[in-house]
């Protein structure tokens, strides 16, 4: 235990975050940790570039004639800063009442590292069963662009009996397996309503505002009564949902005031489902950052001409493939740039995906 604490509090403390640029150093520096960690336990460890952040190939070879399992992790994480309500530095580790807490604890370096160091010890004292090989990637917080293509150009070194995922969590207590996940993407919805910003003295009242405008447009996404989507179509190409699924989903333990005390919530949105079926077999849209107009100190008296919003989308079709969902994104975003026209006038919308 103390080898696996020692060992996780140094690759917390690598700022290894995928969402900016500026962390390259850090990301690199985390590749580094990881290939001398697993070439010292006697991988055969492979860096691999030219797909965005460089994949980490570790393969722990008993027998060739033995099975082999796939483990996938990822050593990147969202940024973190200890202003945004972290109770300690979210890059060090802390222990509190047999918990740890630091950004990448739960996603994932700690579950890829369990993963990892049970297969280093069971590899140094002879008790490996089966031929184990790592995949860990560097882009999994940026939705993993290069990994279909990276899975294809090299299918033959990642050849596997079974796959693992360490990038889950537990249901309290209780080990799960889970069948399937919700899949992404992340679009940028900007407004312009002007070449510049205007003073709010000599314009306020005859020019359009951009973060106006914006705020008119998101708020025509959800439906504030019922929570769902509002985007036509949106629901479409959900699987039907059967009976059995929304069985043994209930049946998998929960604890809502748990879920509330955690995250602070006072209410659960949806309660037509259970959590498990809401945030597992239904999508949802979100919206996770907003910018616009002067947010310095003090006021600054101008109409903002440019306003933007940052949206993650969650899909559901469990055996949706990259293409699928690509295809399936851009229909979205279509379908959303038709509800917003309608709410906008004089102004431009660019979106990015
Ligand atoms: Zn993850």
């Amino acid at each position: 235990m103390d080898e696996y604490l020692k060992l996780l509090r140094e690759i917390i403390a690598i700022r290894s975050v995928s969402t900016d640029a500026s962390y390259q150093t850090e990301i690199h520096k985390a590749v580094k940790w990881y290939k001398e960690l697993l070439s010292r336990a006697g991988a055969e460890v492979e860096i691999i570039s030219g797909y965005d952040n460089p994949f980490v190939i570790a393969k722990f070879l008993v027998d060739k004639s033995l099975s082999t399992c796939l483990v996938y992790g990822h050593y990147d994480v969202q940024p973190a800063n200890i202003d945004e309500g972290w109770t300690s530095e979210p890059f060090s580790l802390r222990i509190d009442d047999q918990r740890v807490y630091a950004r990448g604890v739960v996603d994932n370096k700690g579950q890829a590292l369990i993963h990892i160091y049970s297969v280093i010890r069971a590899f140094r004292e002879n008790k490996l069963s089966k031929n184990v090989v790592f995949l860990l990637e560097g882009n999994e917080e940026t939705g993993s662009p290069a990994l279909p293509r990276f899975i294809k150009d090299k299918s033959k070194l990642l050849k596997a009996d079974l796959a693992l995922i360490s990038d889950g969590e537990i249901v309290g207590s209780t080990p799960v397996i889970e069948a399937g996940f919700r899949g992404g993407f992340n679009s940028t919805l900007q407004v312009k309503t002007a070449d510049l910003d205007l003073h709010s003295g000599i314009y306020g009242g005859t020019a359009p505002n951009a973060a106006h405008e914006l705020i008119t447009i998101l708020t025509k996404l959800i439906d504030a009564k019922t929570y769902k989507v509002n985007i036509p179509g949106f629901y479409e190409d959900v699987d039907t949902i059967t009976d059995d699924q929304l069985k043994n989903n209930k049946s998998i333990p929960f604890n809502s005031k748990d879920y509330k005390d955690i995250s602070g919530i006072k209410v659960i949105l949806n309660e037509e489902y259970d959590v498990y079926t809401q945030t597992g077999l239904l999508p949802s849209v979100q919206i996770t950052g907003i910018s616009s107009g002067y947010n310095g100190q003090g006021y600054r008296n101008g109409i903002p001409a440019v306003a933007s919003a940052k949206i993650n989308f969650s899909t559901c079709k469990i055996t949706i493939g990259a293409k699928k969902l690509q295809n399936s994104s851009e229909n979205l975003l279509i379908r959303l740039n038709q509800v917003m026209l309608r709410s906008i006038y004089k102004s431009t919308i660019l979106m990015k995906e």
